[in-house]
């Protein structure tokens, strides 16, 4: 599939599915180039076209496109860096996931078989204002241990071969952090 048809698509998804509000969140794709096809910044992005997606090399440098990329950039920069298997990167602030990442727990026993054979551990990051080289820097240590990371007081960051794979962690995710929510709600008598 054509990349920026691709990120159309799971964008318009990402908001669909209530994973962000407002102009949360981006994504990008690894081309075969060697360059980032990512989001605009500050777009609400249920409403990008392929036609504002903005093409930046792995130094930063913006190479085409008519806006700014995603103040998260050096974020999805620094993944495809460290880890080689990783050709696609999904930002949001899905809100089961999101509220789950203000308790930061060290560990966390999924509730859900799919997170062991999908996914894996869930990495943590501490709390660094968004867009800032601080939380890249974090979020740069714990990537090649993890599959899916939650980012403090802020959203989740889900990667993978493809944006289909990167999507899938993120629902996969928000599920998962949903349905251990939602358990309390059936205490049964016997
Ligand atoms: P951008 O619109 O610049 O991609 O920022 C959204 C976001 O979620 C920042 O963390
Ligand atoms: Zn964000």
């Amino acid at each position: 599939m054509d990349y920026r048809k691709e990120i159309v698509k799971y964008a318009k998804l990402m908001c669909e599915k209530g994973y962000s509000v407002a102009t949360d969140g981006n994504l990008s794709v690894l081309m075969d180039d060697g360059n980032i096809l990512i989001t605009p910044s500050g777009f609400r992005k249920g409403e990008v076209t392929e036609d504002s997606l903005v093409v930046i090399s792995k130094n930063g440098e913006k190479i085409e496109g008519k806006y700014e990329p995603s103040m998260e950039k050096w974020m999805h920069i620094f993944i495809y860096e460290v880890r080689e298997d990783v050709k696609a990167i999904v930002h949001a602030h899905p809100p089961y996931a999101t509220a789950f990442s203000l308790q930061m727990p060290r560990e966390y026993e999924p509730v859900l078989p799919e997170i062991k054979m999908f996914i894996g551990k869930f990495g943590f990051v501490a709390f660094k204002e968004p867009g800032t080289l601080e939380l890249a820097n974090l979020v740069k240590e714990k990537a090649p241990n993890y599959n899916v990371l939650i980012l403090q007081k802020h959203g989740i960051v889900t990667y993978g071969k493809s944006l289909f794979d990167a999507f899938n962690n993120l629902e996969r995710l928000e599920f998962e952090i949903k349905i251990r929510a939602l358990k309390n709600l059936f205490k049964f008598q016997h």
